[in-house]
């Protein structure tokens, strides 16, 4: 185990920013962001940031490819830049399992060759939570967040910062770190028994009765009052829906891929229209797929980390939660 003074924390920044660039959760207009380190940006204060760190590796907006158009001739452009290697600090836990469920699903093949460079370039240092929300439920889901994983975890304890290297990517950087050498006292674990979440079943909701969840007359009711703002989505952590758009330059087409949602009434647009028409169907099919679908071709794992950022964004207070126990309260 390493050991670094806290008070030092921008030397830390600064050793690892001179080697790769570095990203760490801080204050932007007063919201807490994964950004680029600057020398003397500070850790926010915050649990956690608003969007999460899936960011890093599958952006809101990214350019795939270029046409140009000369005549009739159609010349394929590549714009995708050089990924550099980089290291992003103080993941939590519940966002550090997000990246096995994103892993699941762009690194299956074909993979995403996009979303594969970035990760194979990223070092993840995790950080471990000492005080977590009310809204914050991983723990029911098997996350431990005292101990979040990544290639390196991190915990701050007393005036010192623990740095545990678990891959060897993670020893590759720690290596090349001046740190001390350090053993971390036992943290006191017993806030995470008294949060109001940690008995939360969602792994009750198995594909044996896909069709009784799906033609639940509870969707209605929860599904009432959403406003298809899809700001559940975009703060998710394991969200992964996105549309591919062309727009056309004059002499060629850019195409972009940009974060989508399930709750928005033209997602999944075809030519004959929208499979989903209404609001009901969408918020339906948001749920089933964190609770039915995504377990039950992925072994039982929830498709929920259980971060709490729906719960504490969600403008009319819908959220997961709402939904896992309304559904079940039926016998179906
Ligand atoms: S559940 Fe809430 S955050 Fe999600 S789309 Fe509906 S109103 Fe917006
Ligand atoms: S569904 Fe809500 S609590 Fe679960 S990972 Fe997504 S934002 Fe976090």
């Amino acid at each position: 185990m390493k050991k670094w003074e806290l008070s030092r924390l921008q030397e830390l920044f600064e050793a690892i920013a001179a080697q790769e660039p570095l990203y760490i959760p801080t204050d932007v207009s007063g919201q807490p962001t994964f950004a680029l380190w600057q020398p003397g940006m500070a850790l926010t204060r915050e649990l956690n940031t608003v969007r999460s760190a899936k960011d890093l590796f599958f952006p809101q907006v990214e350019e795939l490819v270029k046409f140009k158009v000369e005549g009739k001739k159609i010349q394929v452009l590549d714009p995708q830049v050089q990924i550099r290697d980089q290291v992003v600090f103080g993941v939590r836990a519940c966002d550090a399992r997000s990246f096995d469920i994103l892993d699941s699903v762009f690194l299956a093949e074909p993979a995403d060759t996009y979303y594969r460079d970035r990760r194979a370039h990223t070092t993840v240092m995790t950080l471990a939570c000492t005080h977590p929300e009310e809204s914050c439920f991983c723990t029911s889901l098997g996350i431990d967040p005292q101990a979040p994983g990544g290639d390196v975890s991190c915990w701050i304890e007393g005036e010192a910062l623990y740095l545990n290297a678990n891959t060897p990517k993670g020893q590759a950087l720690l290596s090349r770190l001046p740190l001390d050498e350090g053993e971390k006292p036992e943290a006191d674990r017993s806030v995470f028994d008294r949060l109001p979440l940690k008995d939360l079943d969602l792994t009750r909701f198995g594909e044996k009765k896909l069709l009784d969840w799906f033609h639940s007359p509870k969707w209605g009711e929860l599904s009432q009052s959403c406003l298809g703002c899809g700001t559940c989505t975009f703060v998710c952590p394991t969200c992964q829906c996105y549309d591919i758009r062309d727009f056309d330059t004059g002499h060629g087409v850019q195409r972009f891929r940009c974060w989508d949602s399930c709750m928005y009434s033209d997602f999944t647009m075809m030519a004959h229209g929208t499979n989903r028409p209404t609001q009901l169907e969408r918020f339906r099919q948001r749920f089933m797929h964190k609770l039915v679908y995504y377990p039950a071709d992925h072994g039982g794992q929830v498709g929920c980390v259980g971060c709490g950022r729906c719960l504490r964004k969600c403008p009319i207070s819908m959220n997961i939660v709402k939904v896992a126990r309304a559904l079940g309260e039926e016998e179906v």
